[in-house]
């Protein structure tokens, strides 16, 4: 029971186990390598599609930092590689209808692995053609900035508007810190506030399960609760890019990831937090403006949320407090790490920010300290509140 807690992540794919939350458990990712030097375990894990061609997709970027080696080493090792290049200039690649399309020409009948060198759109790119087209693909991560290397669902475009269909999970994760300290501080950041947003996630679950009868898994929360402590415990180091803090943060959000895919659900790694994040980014694709990454918005609503706790401490059912620590510690969290911890930074006005903090509630059908603060009749003393705190002092 519960045996993957005994594991390294880099051991925890292909486990299945039954859970002391009275589920079975399943992680069926085939292969995780994360280490210095870990692209050099590319040939291995393509190994079982040689017969077949490999497709190796990147942009002009990821080419220069991954792509190049992950060519020349599968073709020293004898396989049939073919390489697409998104060739995007200065223009930032979209998973829209043009570049998913250009993925499946490339596809030939005789392919039997992609491989995605990248973090954001070309990971979600491919995994979305790979699971239509049912074949396997790898990812080498090129920037410890999401938590979705190893989660089921591809956020896509299609005519305009983005959403998250199911896809499928990566056959295999490389995640090579000599490739990783190459990311832009921009991504590092975003990583590292998606982590930090897992503290009031966690805090979220427990109040979900005490308030409203929510399903919870004991071993999902350990997973996500070792993923913080590893982050955080070098994360000073990662504003100079020290490669072992990069490293941990990748493994921390591979770690979480493992506990979604457990569960099936994203609650190990995202509660009301995740809820403000998306209520903003919503804001600015309706303005046709470029949204500030996923992590960094995640990590400045962390603080928020936590203020959320503490303005309805007397209500909270018994030990949900002690898990949220206060608004102050997680800025200062942030703060260590590089990211920004103030929504002014990241350019939320002042009217987004309190609409948001009145209506995130009804972002997804989930349960959350925003909810609990609206069913106690709190709910919008606590927005005029939190407002005038942060913009008016
Ligand atoms: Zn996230
Ligand atoms: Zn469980």
């Amino acid at each position: 029971m519960n045996e993957i807690l005994n594991l390294t992540v880099n051991e925890m794919p292909q486990t299945e186990f039954d859970c002391s939350c009275g589920r079975h458990h399943n992680f069926s990712v085939h292969e995780m390598s994360i280490r210095k030097g870990a692209i050099e375990d590319l040939p291995k894990m393509a190994e079982p599609f040689k017969d077949g061609k490999i497709l190796v997709v990147f942009d002009n970027n990821t080419y220069k930092v991954a792509g190049k080696k992950a060519v020349e080493l599968l073709k020293e090792n004898g396989f049939n590689v073919k390489e697409l290049l998104f060739d995007t200039g200065d223009d930032i690649l979209i998973p829209d209808e043009k570049t998913l399309g250009r993925i499946v020409q490339e596809q030939d009948l005789d392919t039997s692995l992609m491989i995605a060198v990248g973090s954001g759109v070309i990971n979600d790119s491919v995994k979305f053609v790979t699971s239509r087209s049912k074949l396997p693909y790898i990812v080498v991560a090129t920037a410890p900035s999401m938590d979705g290397y190893v989660a089921d669902g591809a956020p896509i475009f299609s005519q305009g508007h983005k959403y998250s269909p199911v896809a499928h999970l990566t056959y295999g994760l490389v995640g090579d810190t000599d490739i990783l300290k190459t990311a832009p501080d921009d991504l590092i950041q975003a990583g590292f506030g998606d982590m930090v947003g897992k503290i009031t996630a966690i805090a979220d679950w427990d109040l979900s399960v005490k308030a409203n009868g929510d399903y919870r898994c004991d071993t999902c929360v350990e997973l996500t609760n070792r993923a913080m402590k590893i982050t955080f415990d070098s994360c000073d180091k990662l504003p100079e890019r020290d490669p072992e803090a990069l490293g941990n943060l990748l493994e921390g959000l591979t770690l979480t990831g493992v506990a979604m895919a457990l569960v099936n659900i994203s609650r190990p790694a995202s509660g009301a937090e995740h809820m403000l994040s998306h209520f903003w980014e919503m804001d600015w694709v309706e303005r046709g403006l470029n949204p500030n990454h996923h992590g960094i918005q995640v990590g400045v609503a962390t603080p928020v949320i936590a203020r959320f706790f503490e303005e309805m401490e007397d209500l909270l059912p018994e030990g949900v407090k002690e898990l949220c620590p206060s608004h102050e510690e997680i800025e200062a969290l942030l703060q260590r790490g590089g990211a920004p911890y103030r929504p002014q930074q990241i350019n939320i006005s002042r009217e987004l920010f309190h609409e948001s903090l009145l209506k995130g509630y009804m972002v997804r059908p989930r349960y959350s300290i925003m909810q609990f603060a609206k069913d106690k009749g709190r709910l919008e003393a606590i927005a005029d509140k939190i407002t005038a705190d942060i913009y008016d002092n």
